[in-house]
């Protein structure tokens, strides 16, 4: 058994310090459980960050990526490869637009439909919400809020920010100058915030009348987590560009950044690239989780058991309850850093995204009784 305490120190010795962990050592997972190191089982209401939407090592997806391990794990973009177009296919299917750039994470997301923008408009001006969280790369930074994140690595080239749900604010700051404007349909990081039903298509028109693009960084709300495959779809709104990724290749890294109309015409060769984006391994396992969330209708799962979770929240009271299908955050008097730690003592994981604001995003198959359970544990920790 591996000793807790020794490995705790040895990372401490051997690894960067820029994350704040749970005291916890975890070695493997099933459906919306995991188990530490000493055989403990907890329920896993943090998902790896609304990554594993499917379940922990659902057996389709471990099935497939053997099989494909076995077959071709990389090659490089210098060849071509059969499940790099067939998962191109399937996302534009999904998503109405015309063309997909693989990469390998949500701030890569960013990135390219930052360079994109820059291709399509020749314009350097972007806007962005305030609370936005879009990223930590220096490009992807720029248009991440907190101050905390982006102050200490300046000069970096920044957003205008605007207050998000606010469209007289995005009028007076979109111009003939602004190249791209960036919204998360729903704000994931700041703590689950639902904008307004017209907000997203007012952002549209408004782009529209200025020659500006509307890109929707769909990394946390994608593939289902909102009720729907894609946020979008609550407002109805075409985006020119749309970034995802955490959930889309089931718990392995990937990034996507799709494009329509001319903006999808508009990197020619050499313009972008990276090594190991859209290999056949990792784009094995998106073909194999979008089956999975197909077959097993967890997106309309997510509909039904979010209201659920948001309904049984709120009999617990708290300051304020927001959410979009299993995406649910909720703010609370009590110092949620602490909530959080001794509720995973009671074999429950959750994550604040603030001080006084929790934030539940579990496994899409997770069933009303592990709801249930959840819900108990925070009420009693109230
Ligand atoms: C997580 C997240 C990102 C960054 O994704 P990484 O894979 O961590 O780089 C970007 N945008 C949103 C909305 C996110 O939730």
């Amino acid at each position: 058994m591996t000793d807790k305490k020794d490995l705790v120190k040895r990372e401490s010795e051997s690894i960067f310090q820029t994350y704040g962990r749970q005291d916890v050592l975890l070695v493997k997972g099933s459906g919306a459980h995991v188990w530490d190191c000493e055989g403990r089982e907890y329920l896993d209401f943090v998902a790896g960050i609304a990554v594993n939407s499917i379940g922990h090592c659902h057996p389709k997806l471990v099935e497939t990526v053997s099989r494909q391990a076995a077959a071709l794990i990389h090659t490089s973009n210098l060849y071509y490869t059969e499940n790099q177009v067939l998962l191109a296919e399937e996302l534009k299917g999904l998503t109405g637009m015309d063309r997909a750039y693989f990469c390998n994470s949500g701030a890569e997301s960013i990135e390219a439909a930052l360079k994109l923008v820059r291709r399509a408009t020749g314009r350097a001006k972007i806007v962005a919400a305030e609370r936005a969280f879009h990223g930590r790369t220096l490009g992807s930074l720029g248009l991440t809020h907190k101050a905390a994140y982006r102050e200490p690595f300046r000069p970096l080239r920044e957003a205008e920010f605007v207050p998000y749900n606010d469209s007289e604010a995005m009028k007076a700051a979109v111009t003939s100058e602004t190249g791209a404007v960036f919204l998360e349909p729903v704000q994931g990081e700041a703590g689950v915030y639902v904008p307004d039903g017209d907000y997203l298509r007012t952002a549209r028109d408004i782009c529209d009348d200025q020659g500006a693009l509307l890109i929707l960084d769909e990394v946390q709300t994608g593939f289902g987590r909102t009720g729907r495959w894609f946020a979008k779809e609550h407002s109805g709104v075409v985006p020119d560009i749309i970034c995802l990724a955490k959930a889309i290749a089931g718990g392995l890294p990937m990034g996507a950044m799709l494009a329509r109309g001319s903006s999808s015409e508009s990197f020619q060769k050499g313009d972008h690239g990276s090594t190991f984006a859209g290999g056949p391994l990792i784009c094995a396992a998106a073909l194999a989780t979008i089956d999975v969330i197909r077959e097993e209708k967890l997106v309309e799962r997510s509909e039904e058991l979010g209201r659920y979770l948001k309904s049984e929240i709120e009999k617990l009271n708290p300051r304020e309850v927001r959410g979009l299908g299993l995406m649910v955050g909720l703010d609370l008097n009590c110092d949620c850093k602490s909530l959080v730690e001794k509720a995973l003592q009671k074999g429950v994981l959750i994550n604040n995204t603030g001080e006084h604001t929790l934030r539940l995003i579990p496994p899409l198959v997770v069933t009303k009784e592990e709801i249930d359970r959840v819900v108990e544990v925070i009420g009693e920790l109230l």
